[in-house]
């Protein structure tokens, strides 16, 4: 089975992002770039079906800058067989809708049993791009994942909705949006961090996807960010003074009733 896993590369989640001077983007100077979690799952799970199938190529592909290369580099050295970056000046501007507009002009070059993306990039949070390649493709979707059973041509999956689970199926070529829980990826051991640095990552520009450059840039853009805020600073925390736990519950009670009102 042949499996293209979307990945994107995002700001470590522990790295201080701040705002660049354009007020529109964040500071990439400094910035630690990982896998997105949920992307990292999706290579988890495809490698897990290759290796209860005993054949077939996992194929990661990312459309981002050339910084994504290293990213690639960690996720063949988990096992992934392929790397391939779709990169390009035109792409300086993009959006959601453009994003999958390129992921699915790629797919169309190459084959495919089964998609797996993660159900959301942490940092930008459109919840958007696995919903709108699916759509381009015209193949079935499902998301919020947590099992999957594959069996003659069709695919089975658990899905998380609210309060519980439900299981759905459909028929393959498919596309899957991972959901925490699903598994616990793994880690790349020296060997296959040795043996990645053979591995192949393609990268490709617009034109090489059959992409006419007219159709991007800025004024392709059908949602545009113009401005970004930091969060709120939180504010500081209130002790409570008191000899006893009485005391103290007494008093909690009390600011709970008071200033937070919700007693
Ligand atoms: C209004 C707006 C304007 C923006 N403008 C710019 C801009 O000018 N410049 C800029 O650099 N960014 C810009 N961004 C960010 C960029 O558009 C998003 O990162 C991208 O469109 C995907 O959205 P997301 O990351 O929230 O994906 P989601 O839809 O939340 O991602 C879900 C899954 O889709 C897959 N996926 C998402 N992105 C990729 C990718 N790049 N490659 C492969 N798989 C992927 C992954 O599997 C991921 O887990 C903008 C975003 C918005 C909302």
């Amino acid at each position: 089975m042949d499996i293209v896993v979307l990945m994107k590369q995002v700001p470590d989640t522990s790295a201080l992002i701040r705002i660049g001077e354009d007020k529109v983007s964040i500071s990439t100077e400094d910035v630690k770039w990982v896998i997105n979690h949920y992307d990292e799952m999706a290579v988890e799970e495809a490698l897990r079906i290759k290796e209860q199938q005993g054949k077939g190529k996992v194929t990661v592909l990312t459309v981002g800058k050339e910084t994504a290369v290293a990213t690639l580099r960690t996720v063949l050295a988990m096992g992934a067989d392929e790397g391939i970056l779709i990169s390009d000046p035109a792409l300086e501007a993009i959006d959601p809708q453009i994003t999958a507009k390129v992921i699915a002009a790629a797919l169309k070059n190459i084959h495919f049993d089964l998609i797996i993306a993660g159900h959301r990039a942490v940092d930008d949070d459109a919840y958007f791009v696995p919903t709108a390649v699916a759509e381009y493709l015209s193949i079935p979707f499902l998301s919020m994942v947590i099992r999957q059973e594959i069996k003659e041509g069709k695919i089975q999956c658990v899905q998380t909705v609210k309060n519980g689970s439900m299981v759905v199926e459909t028929e393959l070529p498919a596309l899957i949006a991972t959901q925490r829980g699903l598994n616990e990826p793994r880690y790349p051991t020296m060997l296959n961090i040795m043996k990645a640095k053979k591995k192949s990552v393609e990268i490709k520009t617009l034109s090489d996807i059959g992409l006419s450059l007219e159709e991007f840039g800025p004024n392709a853009l059908k949602t545009k960010i113009t401005s970004l805020t930091y969060a709120p600073k939180r504010k500081a925390g209130e002790m409570i003074d008191g000899e006893t736990v009485g005391e103290k519950a007494t008093q909690l009670v009390q600011l709970l009733r008071a200033k937070a009102v919700i007693l």
